[in-house]
């Protein structure tokens, strides 16, 4: 191995790449210019922490200097990541002499890239703040949620030299199957890309962490989300047209907003794996979406094309797929596999060293402009800036934000004066469900890893209902899953529906039924909160939405033996199925994995001192075996009505149990008067459309304007509707608002199958609060063809 051996010394003091003065591209050419191959390659790999601890655990931040060393001057490692949650104190004690061995003891003292999944807040750190889940924050339909978690995620992770963080995640939550739905904003790629944008922003220019800065990555590029099976990583099938039109548009935002990285989705897409889909990763989002920063790989993706996907007969074959197709850095991470095997491709002259190159600069260019080359090293001075209050603040207010009212029969909620609660559910007492996967270690810490002093449902009940009794109730239910023989780890559900008609109480024995009954006694509020257990990626593939057994028979349960009004507070990463079961709550709310701020939050909307004012970014599932999102095709719902005259069903119903948007208030809010500006238009007129919402209730409430529109024929089949704008307006009992929403032909159009827009002349309407107004588009000369 020739280039393995570095053939020139040190270079100068006053070489051009150590001038700060110069411009990036000129530092960058210099430095490639002085760069052996292996050097190169060692910039493109990304290993894992595992690598440079001393056990080789991932929870281990304690450097073993001596591997540290070893990777990095004999194979120039220009990236490590990961780890778990520790103090920052020993994140500094890693950091520190991890980047000195970079500055001081490899040939060019070119600085290290420490990439990590800080997902919602800086999450692989100890005492930091801990915002809510990606799909809370699509609740709140404010996009300065987002850009606050990506602004205070950066600013506690920076002087700790944690300056590549991988998120957001803008892959869309369309399937609620899938164990990472979590992780999205929800189902709508406008929503997405909004918050998207404002969080790359927040994270990428926040001012207080100079002289700093955080490059954000946007994941995972593309069409992850939807697989057939519902399962993680498992094969897509998407054409052209949905890709631009549905998973496109999050990410471009994100590019458009100066994002810096973006890792590539794991599975394959129509047959071809994206990390070797040249069509996607260079033809698409290099060439189309204009993206020039950095390419990373997700975990072993490269590996994964051998022993995955089967689609290379070996390492080698599938570094040079991985590289033809567009890749700047693997994240290998466990081996050096990668630069041998790229190192021989170069050598056999089948990778040429202009394409090395060009990674190679934008990992260089990436390092640049983040100052690392002149700010390599962590401080210690600021670190009392980890979970301030006025951070965790932000976090509160987002998690408020993120609760959705989903039910609210004989106006349960507010409660009034409750004299005795019980509260029953996996989530009571729980931490690590209300923060869900990716908090403190990879499928959410131990119980024992959170603060004491993090609140629980429980203790934010007693702390909100001072003069109430709260009592836990454990509910003497077969809490052991059904196992499915085939699939041991995943728990099998019983759906059937279960309504007061069909219910029957368990007979009374034993000693915990006795108690159970005891504290069941005189309660005149019953809370359910629960829903799921904390997973991440593929450990949380489940075969069956339901809510879990254990979690229904509770329910259940209780309802039998009290007819006190019930509140379901479902703490969950995708929406379980409450179908069934719904029946027995009085109310539900929707809390997702609200984060360690989540218990206030909830104890305030339950108890009135916060009115809730979260929607659902996604339709909530109405049953095991049809799911369509918001946006679905006329033709999407075609079906037989015994009770309807023509017995057909077509278009524009919801097949939901609850639709994207949704969301209850402790008020009324009315619409009227949507008026457009114009009925006909040309392309490049304005049109305005003004709406009048009025606060009808007696309590003062937040709404939230959806503005959609509908494209009445179009060549490429249309959504029933699409969401183009939205607004939040806080409107004080009584008191009306004129909401206005401005737009363009052009904004209407789809893209082909090529990307290029397609404006269709014709009948459109404009959709704000089940309100309707037709207008039509008529343009010179038709669009050519789709
Ligand atoms: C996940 C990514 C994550 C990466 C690094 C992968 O398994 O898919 O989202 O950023 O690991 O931990």
């Amino acid at each position: 191995m020739t280039g393995q051996k570095t053939t020139a010394g040190k270079p100068p003091a006053n070489a051009p790449y150590k001038n700060p003065t110069l411009p990036v591209s000129e530092r960058a050419d210099d430095l490639l210019g002085r760069m052996t191959t292996y050097e190169k390659i060692g910039q493109m790999t990304q290993l894992d922490i595992t690598l440079i601890n001393t056990t080789g655990k991932q929870r281990d931040i304690r450097l073993d200097a001596g591997r540290a060393r070893h990777l990095i001057r004999n194979h120039h490692i220009g990236s490590f990541l990961n780890g778990e949650a520790v103090d920052a104190a020993d994140w500094y004690a890693f950091m520190e002499p991890l980047t000195r061995i970079a500055m001081e003891e490899s040939r060019l003292g070119i600085p290290i890239l420490y990439g990590i999944d800080h997902i919602h807040g800086a999450t692989y750190l100890q005492h930091s703040t801990i915002f809510p889940q990606g799909i809370n924050l699509g609740a709140t339909f404010n996009p300065e949620h987002a850009r606050n978690t990506g602004a205070v995620t950066a600013l506690e992770c920076a002087d700790l030299g944690h300056h590549w963080v991988f998120a957001p995640v803008l892959d869309l939550g369309v399937n609620p199957l899938w164990a990472r739905f979590y992780e999205t904003y929800g189902e709508d790629p406008y929503l997405a890309g909004l918050l998207g944008a404002a969080f790359v922003d927040g994270m990428q220019n926040h001012p207080e962490t100079s002289p700093y800065r955080v490059a954000a990555t946007a994941k995972h590029f593309l069409g992850y989300s939807n697989p057939a099976s519902g399962w993680d990583r498992t094969p897509a099938s998407l054409s052209m047209q949905e890709i631009h039109e549905f998973h496109r548009p999050s990410f471009q935002k994100a590019i458009d907003a100066g994002l810096k990285t973006i890792m590539v989705n794991s599975g394959e897409i129509n047959g071809i794996p994206v990390h070797a889909s040249r069509e996607i990763l260079t033809n698409l989002l290099r060439e189309q979406m204009g993206f020039e920063g950095v390419i990373v790989t997700d975990w072993d993706d490269i590996g994964k094309l051998v022993d995955f996907h089967y689609t290379a007969a070996n390492f080698k074959e599938a570094t040079f797929d991985a590289i033809q197709a567009g890749i700047d850095m693997s994240m290998t991470p466990l081996h050096l596999k990668f630069n041998t095997a790229l190192l021989e491709l170069v050598e056999e002259g089948r990778v040429s060293m202009a394409r090395i190159d060009a990674s190679v600069r934008r990992i260089l260019t990436l390092k640049f402009e983040l100052g690392l080359f002149e700010h390599p090293f962590p401080r210690k001075d600021r670190l009392h800036r980890i979970g301030s209050a006025a951070n965790r603040a932000k976090a509160s207010e987002a998690a408020r934000d993120s609760i959705v009212l989903l039910k609210n029969e004989k106006e349960t909620l507010p409660v009034i004066k409750p004299r005795k609660i019980g509260v029953f559910g996996m989530a009571v007492r729980s931490r690590r469900n209300l923060c869900g996967g990716w908090t403190l270690a990879w499928q959410g810490g131990d119980e024992d890893r959170f603060p004491g002093d993090m609140a629980t449902i429980f203790t934010a009940l007693q702390q909100e209902f001072p003069d109430a009794e709260i009592v836990h109730l454990d509910v003497p239910v077969d809490t052991q899953p059904k196992k499915d023989p085939q699939t041991s780890h995943l728990h099998l559900h019983d759906g059937t529906a279960i309504n007061s008609t069909t219910l029957k109480p368990t007979p009374v024995t034993g000693k915990s039924r006795k108690q159970f009954e005891q504290n069941l006694k005189g309660c005149d509020l019953l809370i359910y909160a629960g829903g799921e257990e904390p997973y991440c990626e593929f450990v949380g593939n489940i075969n069956d939405l339901h809510l879990p057994a254990a979690e229904t028979a509770a329910i259940r349960e209780v309802r039998c033996h009290s007819n006190a009004p019930m509140v379901m507070v479902l703490i969950e990463g995708r929406p379980r199925l409450i179908h069934h079961i719904i029946d027995l709550a009085d109310a539900v709310l929707f809390a997702g994995l609200p984060g360690p701020e989540g218990p206030e939050a909830i104890a305030g909307i339950l108890s009135g001192r916060h009115n809730p004012a979260g929607r659902l970014p996604f339709s909530y599932p109405m049953s095991p075996n049809h799911h369509l999102t918001y946006n679905h095709k006329r033709s999407n719902l075609y079906f037989f009505d015994p009770d309807v005259a023509n017995h057909i069903i077509q278009g524009n119903t919801t097949a939901s149990l609850f639709p994207f948007g949704f969301g209850l208030s402790y008020t009324t809010f009315a619409y009227s008067k949507l008026r457009l500006s114009t009925t006909k238009a040309l392309p490049g007129d304005e049109i305005t459309g003004t709406v009048t919402v009025s606060n009808t209730g007696n309590r003062d409430g937040i709404e939230t304007v959806l503005w959609f529109t509908s494209t009445h024929h179009g060549k490429v089949s249309r959504p029933v509707k699409e969401l183009r704008h939205f607004e939040k307006i806080s409107l004080p009992a009584g008191e009306s608002a004129t909401v206005t929403f401005r737009f363009t032909p052009e904004m209407l159009a789809y893209p082909n199958g090529h990307g290029e827009p397609v404006l269709e002349n014709g009948s459109y309407s404009v959709r704000v609060g089940g309100l309707e107004r037709k207008f039509r588009v008529e343009q010179p000369s038709r669009s050519k063809n789709v």
